[in-house]
């Protein structure tokens, strides 16, 4: 019998915020604290983050604004 308790299924009686580490309860799906939506915590202990669409599709949305202005100030006449 394996007594390492390194190799035992991990308790998981808390998880911690990926961005501000604070110590939220196993079951919170959101910190808190700095208002991070989280998931289930990994083995480490840390909660995964959610995936956030809104500020992909926002970064996404910026980034071609952003190519268009460039394409418009440097090569729209050449
Ligand atoms: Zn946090």
């Amino acid at each position: 019998m394996d007594k390492n308790p390194l190799m035992q299924k991990r308790q998981v009686d808390s998880k911690k915020c990926p961005e501000c580490l604070v110590y939220l309860a196993p079951d919170a799906r959101e910190c808190f604290s700095c208002g991070t939506r989280v998931r289930e915590a990994d083995a480490m202990g840390i909660a995964r983050r959610r995936v956030n669409w809104k500020a992909y599709l926002y970064s996404v949305v910026t980034a071609a604004i952003f190519g268009l202005y460039l394409w418009w100030a440097f090569f729209k006449d050449s």
